[in-house]
């Protein structure tokens, strides 16, 4: 050791540094100490919680989304209760439920008020001690929902409700949920109607009372209210599926004929994909209106979608989003019942690890857009033009330098509000070399893409990811269990449909840094990914509802119709020179800026052209010059003559 290390190791031992000794004069008061955090909250066991749980929501005030709840939690000889509330919910990896909209929280033992204290660390965790001789504390609180969306999501209006248990509830920490018994009612507004997958509803004036179920299955059944509402049969057998419509207005309520039907098609065409279900019954929800939500969430026995009033009656937007109620319904087989084992929490206080998320939410975007073919929600070339938008999405992600897909699935626990699945988040200043919450969606869809059509090569016809399906997400017929899997378990299920060195070929995929999206599945299914100057009707459609011109394949952005830069691909010629999300475009190689004049200035571009742009970056203006690499470029897929079509053979209803 040195004289100058002696020095340090010295002072180190004192608790003082040679940053302290170097940088600040000499000190005799002490340097501060952290103190010790508190107590951990008590880990949930596998053991039952003696006695239920009174819980009594009044939601009669939904028009103003006030809901006001009563508890009551029984204590059997304890001294000191932690109660809990949910932040993450089964089938929703992403945002912790919104604790800052409870209010109101009282406490009471036999009608004498407690004093109650939040943990200093945990803040969905509140203290509270037990008087001697109290057999049940009593809670009394609001839960407080938006009336307007730039708040938060809007789940109660004068019209309708989407009531989650997970948000009307504080529970008992130490316990599985599977282990807390609850008794809950609900009171609605006068002349309301109700559907949930909870049973046993016994009506007393606007007051239901449904069985006694486990915490985990009630959070499991949220209950959807309405002034109107309508309910369709989607399926009988061999158990119910019902669509349970709410609206604004009696005539909201009409879904056309047809589309029932090709929902009707799509239980029949999940039946026969997966074989077993696990539901006793099925409710699927969607709330009709224009001032509702944003809401979509999955559950074993149940899903929820908000949308447009007009969803429905206006085919435009129909076609647009068609298939979406059906990604929930994908999501009961495909991350409620199989779930990923690092994914599945004893409580609802427990962060889940999402490091699966690429099977969670790809395969069932792959699935969901399969059933849509199948059942003719979707044409083939409406399939086809989802498909080609999805990869005009990623095909050009950077950030895949840098990050694999199994970081973007692992990250999507401390990046929650960001990216496009709640809008209302923070943003990214470079979403394609950051990479965001969509990659495990839409990488991960092309990724399933790219196994079924090699198992479909491979056997020569005889095998698919439907064969999959079956063998490891329809197993267990009948069960209301979830049954838990791990990446292990996933590769010995592919390989008992087609042997394989299906972890080595997944984790290429997943986890590898430095490749490219995976357009394999493409090329094997008899279509290839073209590039063109022109645009489909489908790019085209699109671009004129967003209002912004779609350059990102040759200049490198996207541009609102005042000039706003509202998109800049990273190492694009754009990004080259200089622009960024927000610059404003004054004028184009001298001329004033016209929205309808920017395609043609890029259209007859030659490599080594030049566009001279003004921009303005607040009161600032600069002067780009973009180096153009060609014209304006669109991409699409494109049938192969003559090759193989074991893409349109995944699109085909099965019979
Ligand atoms: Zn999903």
């Amino acid at each position: 050791m040195r004289p100058l290390n002696v020095l340090v190791s010295l002072l180190a031992s004192l608790g003082m540094t040679a940053h302290v000794l170097a940088s600040e004069p000499q000190v005799n008061w002490p340097l501060p100490r952290a103190i010790a955090p508190p107590p951990a909250i008590a880990l949930p066991r596998d053991t039952p919680y003696p006695g239920t749980i009174r819980l009594d929501v009044d939601a009669s005030d939904a028009a103003r989304g006030i809901h006001r709840i009563h508890e009551t939690v029984p204590v059997r000889g304890s001294r000191h209760l932690t109660l809990l509330f949910p932040q993450w919910i089964p089938g929703d990896p992403v945002p912790p439920n919104a604790l800052d909209q409870l209010a109101g929280l009282a406490m009471s033992a036999n009608g004498k008020p407690l004093r109650w204290r939040r943990d200093a660390v945990e803040s969905a965790a509140f203290h509270v001690d037990v008087p001697a001789g109290a057999h049940a504390i009593d809670l009394d609180f609001q839960f407080l929902v938006p009336a307007d969306q730039r708040i938060g999501p809007v789940l109660s209006t004068p019209t309708m409700m989407d009531l989650q248990w997970q948000s009307h509830t504080l529970y008992p920490a130490g316990y599985y949920t599977r282990r807390i018994l609850v008794a809950p009612s609900l009171t609605l507004p006068k002349d309301w109607q109700f559907a949930s997958s909870l049973t046993g509803a016994r009506r007393a004036g606007n007051t239901v009372q449904f069985s006694t179920v486990s915490l985990e299955t009630l959070v499991d059944s949220p209950v959807m209210a309405s002034r109107w509402m309508r309910q369709f049969t989607l399926s009988d057998d061999p158990v119910p599926v019902r669509l349970d419509v709410a609206a604004d207005s009696e005539a909201g309520l009409e879904i056309p004929g047809d589309i029932v039907d090709q929902y009707r098609r799509a239980v029949a065409q999940a039946y026969k994909l997966f074989g077993g279900r696990h539901f006793d019954h099925y409710d699927m929800m969607l709330w009709m209106s224009d001032s509702f939500g944003p809401s979509y969430f999955e559950q074993r026995r149940s899903d929820e979608s908000a949308l447009p009033a007009a969803f429905f009656s206006n085919r435009e937007r129909y076609k647009r989003s068609f298939g979406n109620p059906f990604h929930g319904f994908v999501h009961s087989w495909n991350g409620l019942f199989r779930v990923p084992a690092a994914m599945w929490t004893a409580n609802f206080n427990t962060p889940p690890q999402d490091s699966l998320l690429w099977v969670f939410e790809g395969l069932t975007v792959y699935w969901n857009e399969v059933l849509n073919a199948r059942s003719g929600i979707a044409s083939r070339e409406e399939a086809l033009g989802v498909l080609e938008t999805e990869i005009s999405d990623v095909v050009n992600r950077p950030g895949l330098q840098w990050r694999t897909l199994q970081d973007a699935s692992d990250q999507v626990n401390i990046q929650r509000g960001n990216g496009s699945i709640f809008p209302e988040g923070r943003r990214q200043p470079w979403p394609d070399w950051q990479l965001n919450n969509d990659e495990p969606y839409e990488q991960g869809a092309l990724i399933w893409l790219d196994i079924d059509t090699l198992i479909r090569q491979r056997s020569k016809g005889q095998r698919s990811l439907d064969d999959f399906a079956r063998g490891f997400f329809g197993v267990r017929d009948g069960s209301l269990v979830a049954a838990p899997y791990t990446f292990d378990d996933l590769v010995a299920g592919l390989d008992a449909v087609l042997p394989f060195d299906w972890k080595t070929f997944l984790l290429a995929r997943v986890d590898s840094v430095g490749i490219k999206t995976d357009l394999d599945g493409i090329d094997r299914g008899g279509y290839r990914l073209v590039w063109s100057e022109d645009q489909s009707p489908t790019q085209r459609t699109r671009e004129s509802r967003r209002g912004t011109a779609d350059l990102r394949f040759s200049v490198g952005m996207t541009v609102a119709k005042d000039g706003s830069v509202t998109e800049v691909a990273w190492g694009s010629p754009a990004w080259n020179a200089g622009l960024v999300i927000g610059a404003k475009i004054v004028s184009i190689n001298g001329r004033p800026f016209e929205a309808a004049e920017i395609k043609s200035a890029v259209a007859d571009a030659r490599p080594g052209d030049v566009l001279e742009l003004r921009v303005a970056r607040g009161s600032t203006e600069q002067q780009l010059s973009v180096a153009l690499v060609g014209g304006l470029r669109y991409p699409h897929l494109e049938r192969v003559q003559d090759a193989p079509g074991l893409l349109d053979d995944i699109l085909e209803a099965r019979h």
